[in-house]
């Protein structure tokens, strides 16, 4: 029988009841650490996730922004009274607190209000409507004072709510089930806003695609008063923002911008961005250093349609159908007075197309005869 030496022999008495202990006492600390963050976030809960947007790093300017005269013309005074606001309470004008930008999706909304705020330089604090729902009864009212009191601490300041026809649908319709958690959080964006005072230099811009189901309270005198339509771009101004998000990628000096500008009839300004950086991506699948006016045309497609689909087989029976059906739209546009002129057919699938005619009005129109 040999001895055991001191250090052997009391380590492997110990070891087996150090290290469970061991184990026991970090599993209790962690667990401990976790129901104490769970428990922070229920506080953090009510808070609003209101995003600042960098002043130097994403600043915009109304340089960025292509077209919309009329609401640049809006704008400029509300640039003015953030800078100047002792111009106008001398005069003793009530400044506007509510400005609501209507427009399709894409016409520009989120980048005219970042463009005021970066031409007064004052922060943009943007929160999207539908951040205030939530499960939970109060937490939309709460969270809305915590968007505004941020924005107030800043001021002066702009503060941008997206979508706002998420939260300020005509009170009491029934629409929806009549939902009280949503009511409460508009009510407390108006108390909210009529609690500003003459001096406050906070201006709430509001963003909807749809004006029409807005509750008039909120449009009352005091709130959201000015109104603002963004149009979707004519050709002039689709080529303006065309040039602009051409910017600072690398184009051929052939390219003309006019062309994709005729071609493009009811692209928004988000499309037209979109289908420059289609063009650039496509430059790079083709291994070109510039970007042709090829690319652009052949972007107009895919934004409009979808990607091409060469893979979905037709029979030779359906191709026939897509042929003699395109082929009806080509003759009639091309034959009848008055319609699009023709700019190509074509029987491969895109999107969800099996084949498509593409037509282009020859000016801008915004009325149709029967
Ligand atoms: P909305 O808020 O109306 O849905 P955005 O303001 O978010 O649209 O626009 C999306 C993008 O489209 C912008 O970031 C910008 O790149 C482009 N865009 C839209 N309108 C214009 C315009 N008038 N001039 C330049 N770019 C535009």
């Amino acid at each position: 029988v040999k001895k055991e030496s001191g250090f052997n022999f009391w380590m492997s008495i110990l070891l087996p009841i150090l290290i469970p202990s061991l184990l026991l006492v970090w599993l209790f600390a962690y667990s401990f650490r976790r129901a104490n963050k769970g428990a922070m976030q229920i506080f953090s809960f009510s808070r609003a996730n209101i995003k600042l947007f960098n002043r130097d790093k994403d600043k915009v300017t109304f340089k960025d922004v292509a077209g919309l005269k009329e609401a640049k013309e809006e704008m400029k005074e509300i640039v003015d009274f953030l800078k100047h606001p002792k111009k106008f309470q001398d005069l003793g004008a009530r400044i506007p607190r509510g400005v609501l930008l209507m427009g399709a999706p894409g016409t520009g909304k989120t980048l005219l209000a970042r463009a005021v705020a970066g031409e007064a330089n004052v922060p943009f604090f943007y929160i999207s409507g539908s951040e205030f729902v939530e499960m939970f009864v109060g937490v939309g009212a709460s969270r809305v004072r915590d968007a505004f009191l941020a924005a107030k601490k800043a001021a002066p300041s702009i503060l941008f709510i997206d979508e706002i026809d998420a939260i300020g649908r005509i009170r009491g319709a029934g629409i929806g089930g009549g939902h009280d958690e949503r009511e409460q959080t508009l009510n407390q964006i108006l108390v909210e806003m009529d609690g500003f005072d003459r001096n406050t230099r906070v201006i709430v811009m509001a963003a909807t695609n749809r004006p029409d189901i807005l509750d008039p309270a909120l449009l009352r005198p005091g709130r959201f008063d000015r109104r603002i339509v963004l149009d979707l771009p004519n050709i002039k101004e689709r080529e303006e923002i065309l040039k602009i998000h051409s910017r600072n990628k690398s184009l051929s000096p052939q390219v003309n911008l006019r062309e994709v500008a005729e071609r493009t009839p009811g692209f928004s300004g988000a499309d037209l961005a979109n289908l420059v950086n289609e063009a650039a991506l496509l430059a790079a699948r083709r291994n070109k250093t510039q970007i042709t006016q090829a690319e652009l045309l052949d972007s107009i497609e895919k934004v409009m349609l979808g990607p091409e689909r060469k893979s979905r087989i037709l029979t030779k029976k359906e191709k026939e159908i897509t042929a003699y059906h395109e082929a009806g739209h080509a003759l009639t546009s091309a034959l009848l007075p008055g319609t699009a002129q023709v700019r190509k057919v074509s029987i491969i699938a895109r999107g969800r197309a099996a084949g498509y005619t593409m037509r282009t009005p020859r000016e801008e129109k915004y009325m149709k005869t029967r």
